[in-house]
């Protein structure tokens, strides 16, 4: 008995790594408003690595370049060693750090949106960054997507990463609206299970009864685990919290999540 679950799980493993997921994927919080581990430094912006497979992502590079990097350093992350980098939106709190980056990586490609302000792009020649723009969904590494530009006032891409166990979905700042942004991800790959959602779902300014009725929504898409961030705000963590539980994961600066 014992040795045929050892193969189911064998098995299991094998199918995962034929369709592209990663048995166990890695996410690092390099930059959070708040800090979870000692010698971190809190700032206002968002920046994770996701280490999945032989890919090494990283979403966003929050707002000032010199806590970016000590932070990274701090993970024991070399920026040499990251394989693409995706920026959510072009708010200054999330690519702030993505110029000092191409300077120490000048190739791994950056995913910014289309629709990114002119300057953003200027910058970005000035450091002769391998830029890509992303308009579509598109898969930028094995197992790994962005959702393509979801419209709103201020557009946005989210990164998804499958694993094994159903796909971990990225989001920056959820302008266009944090339920509308996982439902996208969900059209796009509709056999995945929502095994996480992480990042800025930015509910500062919401009462009790619109972070309530964005609650419901994510539960009725059946995500498994939260992890909010960066701009979500005390009241909205604190409501999160309550309706998942144990499903619930702290973020900060320095944290280290594992999805297996
Ligand atoms: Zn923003
Ligand atoms: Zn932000």
């Amino acid at each position: 008995m014992q040795a045929m679950a050892r193969l189911t799980r064998i098995l299991a493993t094998f199918a995962a790594v034929a369709i592209g997921a990663a048995a166990q994927i890695e996410i690092f919080i390099v930059y959070d408003n708040t800090a979870a581990e000692p010698g971190f430094i809190e700032d206002w912006g968002f920046s994770a690595v996701v280490s999945s497979g032989g890919s090494k992502i990283l979403f966003d590079s929050g707002a000032d370049p010199d806590v970016f990097m000590r932070n990274l350093r701090r993970l024991d992350i070399d920026p040499a060693s990251i394989t693409a980098a995706v920026i959510s939106h072009h708010h200054a709190d999330h690519r702030g750090g993505i110029f000092r980056f191409t300077l120490k990586n000048r190739s791994a490609p950056v995913y910014f949106l289309d629709s990114f302000p002119g300057e953003v792009f200027d910058l970005a020649r000035a450091v002769a960054m391998r830029v890509q723009r992303v308009k579509a969904p598109q898969e930028i590494a094995p197992g790994i997507f962005t959702t393509g530009e979801i419209p709103g006032r201020i557009p946005e891409q989210a990164l998804v990463v499958k694993s094994s166990s159903g796909m971990v979905i990225l989001i920056g700042c959820g302008h266009p609206g944090v339920a509308k942004m996982v439902e996208a991800a969900a059209r796009q790959h509709p056999s995945e299970r929502i095994r996480l959602l992480l990042g800025g779902f930015h509910m500062m300014r919401w009462s009790e009864e619109q972070i309530q009725a964005e609650i419901e929504r994510l539960k009725a898409l059946g995500v498994e685990q939260v992890a909010p961030a960066h701009c979500t705000g005390e009241r909205a963590k604190r409501l999160f919290r309550r309706a998942w539980g144990p499903g619930y994961l702290a973020c900060g600066a320095g944290r280290r999540i594992v999805v297996r």
